[in-house]
């Protein structure tokens, strides 16, 4: 299989980025920001004024996620929000703890974030695509930043339940596949982790939300937590596998029942079909006509 950051439409989805939380954790959480390399005023948008002071000495206290997003809580009170967007990637070199064997690479050209720690880890946060993003806010009020005051519940936790998702979807009239892209019902699914899913439940993505009876719309739920645990299962595979790789955290190789498999055979037991492909606004569906309905 490809690996994941050559697949051109791949974009990192909630198992990746915890991925690169995990991956991220042993070399921030504890540790002191001891020098903080800004290279360019902005990403998707301006970053933050006098970001690189506000973040040099703060010792980060804890690494948390919401959605697709890393939170870094600081001894200063404030939080760093961390967005991956398109193409970011997180790089760890150095040797906090014994850790890491990789040495500094290089400075490359999109390496816009570096921040060195005082246990000898250097994270580069490169994007070439700068749809990623950066922020500082009060960690009291980190929930209402703008990208997050607006996210559903986490399909990790428990507010996303059944009750919960078979109202959510009741009435409504789009596919059922543009429902769980919806950020406001179901936080940090994208349009990988959403085919795999439905391609589980037997639901085709083009089916109305609304129509889905509550067996069926409830059921999506530990599916739908079913998918994200496997990938981050795979993700951990590769952490482990990290002194060989490349210092670079958060893409790993997974195994897709439909995503990127158009025209291959359906892997459903007893199923003939094979795995299609159709476009719902904007993006791809890949699915099996004949068995999810
Ligand atoms: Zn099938």
């Amino acid at each position: 299989m490809r690996p994941f950051h050559r697949m051109g439409r791949a974009m990192p989805e909630l198992p990746e980025v915890e991925t690169v939380r995990r991956g991220l954790e042993p070399a921030m959480t504890g540790a002191t920001i001891t020098r903080a390399q800004v290279n360019r005023p902005d990403l998707r948008w301006p970053f933050p004024p006098r970001m690189a002071e506000r973040l040099t000495g703060q010792t980060v206290l804890g690494l948390r996620r919401r959605s697709k997003y890393i939170l870094a809580d600081l001894s200063s009170g404030e939080t760093l929000l961390i967005h991956l967007g398109m193409s970011g990637r997180m790089l760890i070199s150095g040797d906090p703890l014994g850790q890491f064997v990789h040495d500094h690479p290089a400075p490359e050209k999109h390496d816009h974030v570096v921040l060195d720690m005082d246990n000898g880890a250097r994270i580069t946060f490169n994007d070439s695509r700068r749809f990623g993003a950066m922020d500082l806010m009060e960690t009291a009020i980190a929930e209402a930043h703008p990208l997050l005051a607006k996210l559903g519940p986490e399909p990790l936790g428990n507010d996303f339940n059944e009750t919960y998702l078979v109202t959510a979807l009741k009435g409504r009239n789009t596919p059922i596949k543009s429902a769980l892209l919806d950020q406001r019902i179901v936080a940090g699914l994208g349009n990988i982790y959403v085919c795999e899913a439905l391609f589980r439940a037997h639901i085709s993505p083009k089916r109305k939300a609304g129509h889905l009876s509550s067996t069926r719309a409830g059921g999506l739920v530990p599916i739908i937590r079913q998918v994200l645990a496997d990938a981050i299962a795979a993700g951990g595979s590769s952490l482990r596998d990290f002194r060989q790789a490349d210092g670079e955290l958060g893409y790993f190789q997974h195994r897709f029942d439909v995503y990127d498999r158009e025209g291959d055979p359906c892997r459903t037991p007893g199923c003939d079909g094979s795995i299609s492909r159709i476009v719902q606004s904007g993006r791809s569906s890949f699915y099996c006509p004949r068995c999810q309905r």
